[in-house]
């Protein structure tokens, strides 16, 4: 088989795919607090999740991660888990990895450590519970908690993600730092994104570049660029005095286009071949259209064939230029 690569020989090694667009939380920057959500029929059922995340490890994907909407709060989550696990097993998938909010972990973390997966992202960004409720609406930090503390019981390496906030969360830098340094918990900061059509002036007023969060933590600590990349748009660093890894997410910036090896699913099965752009591709009627896989994977290969060298988000005129239109949580962040 043919692996898939792009138009501009990137190979396509890792798959993102939204399995819902719901939620237990309604976070300011990504939802609005009443959601229209999508009608279930829509929705890609589970049996059709599998097909389609089989057939692109069947193209050459070797790391997926699950994400949502909130993947745990999918019903049934863990029958689409223990389906496409039999992947690692035979060596043909190298990651099965999610990204949650962490709070139904406390419930999962055993189950999804013994079908074999590893690591877990938590999106936490900030560790005062009065804060936690405010930027998460509807969110209880002590249950996200307790939801991390079972994963690290259950064996699962725990990364938290923190979305800079300007105002929100700057004073608690060095908290965050710290307690992830405390915890054995690696630790990566996330610009936020111009994503969907509500409260773009608030997001702007927020904007907390990374490059200045990061000048904040060198007055403070020795940071060591590290070489090591991951195809994403993540940047890392090493803390000299903690021994600690911190990564910078600056989906803004181009500067990790040129090795962008990802593409996304979002829950309706709509492939998305650049998180800042709006072309995409439908998979989900190929995979109504036929039992056979023949249909599916000539679309995702159409599809590659056009993934774009880059995207344009910019900010640079007070305004968002290249805001595309959809929430992260129907793309899947
Ligand atoms: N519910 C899960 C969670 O929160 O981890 C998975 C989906 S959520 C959309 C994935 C990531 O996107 C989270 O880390 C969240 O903080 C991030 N995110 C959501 N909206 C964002 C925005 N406007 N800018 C930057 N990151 C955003
Ligand atoms: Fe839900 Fe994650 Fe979006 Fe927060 S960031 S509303 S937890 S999907």
């Amino acid at each position: 088989m043919t692996p898939l690569i792009d138009p501009f020989a990137r190979p396509i090694s890792y798959l993102r795919v939204s399995v819902t667009d719901r939620c237990d939380f309604r976070c300011t920057y990504c939802m609005a607090e009443h959601m229209q959500f999508l009608p279930k029929k829509d929705l890609l059922t589970l049996e059709e999740l599998d097909r389609l995340c089989s057939t692109f490890i069947g193209l050459g994907v070797e790391k997926l991660r699950i994400t949502g909407g909130e993947p745990l709060v999918r019903r049934d989550i863990l029958t689409f888990f223990r389906s496409v696990s039999r992947h690692l097993r035979t060596g043909a998938l190298k990651e099965l990895t999610l990204t949650t909010n962490g709070s139904q972990l406390a419930r999962f973390a055993d189950d999804l450590a013994a079908l074999g997966v590893r690591r877990v992202n938590v999106s936490l960004d900030t560790l005062d519970p009065a804060k936690f409720a405010e930027i998460t609406r509807w969110g209880r930090l002590p249950q996200v908690l307790e939801g991390i503390a079972a994963a690290k019981k259950a064996g699962l390496r725990v990364k938290i993600n923190a979305v800079a906030l300007k105002g929100f969360n700057e004073d608690e830098l060095f908290g965050l730092v710290d307690w992830c340094a405390g915890e054995g918990q690696d630790l990566t900061f996330i610009e936020v994104m111009p994503m969907g059509e509500m409260g773009e002036e608030m997001r702007l007023d927020q904007y907390w570049p990374l490059k200045d969060l990061r000048a904040r933590l060198a007055e403070r600590f020795t940071l060591t660029d590290l070489a090591e990349r991951t195809g994403g748009p993540a940047r890392y660093v090493r803390i000299g005095e903690t021994g600690q890894k911190i990564g910078f997410i600056t989906p803004l910036s181009h500067n990790f286009c040129e090795s962008c090896n990802r593409v996304r699913v979002t829950c309706t099965g709509e492939l998305f071949m650049c998180l800042g752009q709006e072309d995409m591709a439908d998979l989900r009627a190929p995979l109504r259209a036929s039992d056979s896989d023949a249909g599916l994977e000539a679309a995702i290969r159409a599809a590659i064939a056009r993934k774009p060298k880059g995207h344009d988000f910019d900010y640079s005129r007070q305004r968002v230029a290249g805001q595309v239109s959809r929430h992260m949580s129907h793309t899947g962040g």
